[in-house]
């Protein structure tokens, strides 16, 4: 049976949801002139806050600039040592490198990905002042430990998640555990915008107050700039189509869910690392299954039309603009093994189980070949 090719992720399922309802607000949005924040960013600041659960949001353009304001406001200064994970997004450590301060990269979880406190502990130094723990994939990363560990040694914790919107841990929202969480809504992400858009939550106010400004050009009165400032202000069609998806989230969420679920049941007799689950409230960003034949089965599924992708191929220490890090490869080899074994497979919100069954068939092919 000819069948139809099946991508990695479907925006345009997402934008036929919300369409006719968004029309007619986006005439009004432009007819008023509200581009660069605005009510709809305001509007959308509300439902996020209240979403997550945190006393304050504040709207931005991206993830990475969400994450350099939060280190910003966070008090970090060059040459100040940040702990972040080997395996993520290079985004985590932009911030920490656009302040002059200094990553110091941890080993990751063998299971979970995430990053590994008892590495990060062996990691410290005098001068280290934050921990950016990343909730990769949608999988919160184990908030309690990383708590303990950072009080213990008096660092600021500022959460990247970037990947996990609505992911909670211990029935709290991820981004609200640490003192800043930072997110993305980069157009792939599980709450996607119509091009680039991220947010800040705290529940400080006077650091809610500081993004605010510094986001705007560091003025909280109009042409009267108290500090270094930034053009960081999220749009107000961003705003407005983040509002009209947010209130499908949830739902689009126990979507991915009930694909994971299909995926753990169907692919669970095969020689491959499943994503470890140890938190119910995961929200599958990413399905990372993990095999030496990694690079043979990646190209068994594209030849039937099934997209895959790498999350991430080459670990942060191995990263040409992080070579003056002088890291020794042979110590992350969790790290390692998840960039070399690691591979996506297709998860999103509007994907049918006849395209998920497909994908585990071709799966068990690849397998009973081998
Ligand atoms: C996407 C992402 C970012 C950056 O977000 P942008 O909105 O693309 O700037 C940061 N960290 C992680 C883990 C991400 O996945």
């Amino acid at each position: 049976m000819e069948s139809s090719p099946i991508p990695l992720n479907d925006l345009a399922w997402q934008w036929q949801k919300i369409e006719q309802k968004f029309m007619p607000e986006f005439h009004e949005l432009v007819k008023h002139g509200h581009f660069c924040l605005g009510p709809a960013v305001d509007q959308f600041e509300k439902e996020f806050a209240n979403f997550v659960n945190s006393p304050e949001a504040i709207a931005v353009n991206s993830g990475t600039s969400a994450l350099h304001l939060a280190l910003i406001v966070a008090g970090i200064k060059p040459g100040d040592k940040i702990l972040v994970p080997a395996q993520t997004f290079v985004a985590t450590v932009w911030a920490v490198l656009y302040i002059g301060a200094i990553p110091v990269l941890c080993d990751v979880e063998k299971d979970t990905g995430n990053i590994d406190i008892a590495d990060a502990e062996k990691r410290l130094q005098p001068g280290t002042k934050a921990i950016i723990p990343v909730h990769l994939y949608g999988q919160p990363a184990n908030m309690q430990k990383i708590m303990a560990f950072a009080e213990k040694n008096n660092l600021i914790v500022i959460e990247d998640a970037a990947q996990a919107h609505g992911a909670k841990f211990q029935g709290k929202n991820v981004g609200t555990i640490g003192k800043l969480g930072c997110f993305s809504f980069y157009p792939g992400k599980n709450l996607g915008a119509l091009g680039e858009a991220g947010m800040i939550v705290t529940a400080d106010k006077a650091l809610a107050k500081r993004l605010r400004s510094l986001r705007h050009h560091a003025q909280e009165e109009r042409y009267i700039h108290n500090e270094l400032g930034f053009n960081y202000r999220m749009e107000g069609i961003q705003g407005l189509a983040l509002s009209h998806k947010l209130a499908h989230l949830t739902e689009w969420t126990d979507m991915r869910r009930h694909v994971a679920k299909r995926y753990l049941q169907g692919l669970k007799d095969l020689p491959l690392t499943l994503p470890e689950i140890i938190h119910d409230d995961h929200v599958y960003h990413l399905f990372v299954i993990r095999t030496p034949k990694r690079d043979a089965l990646r190209d068994h599924l594209n030849a039937q039309q099934i997209a895959t992708g790498l999350h991430y191929p080459v670990p942060l220490h191995r990263q040409p603009c992080l070579k003056h890090l002088a890291c020794a490869t042979k110590s992350f080899p969790h790290a390692e093994n998840f960039s070399s074994q690691g591979l996506s497979l297709p998860i999103y919100s509007g994907m049918t189980d006849t395209q998920t069954d497909r994908v585990i068939k071709a799966i068990h092919q690849f397998f009973e070949k081998e």
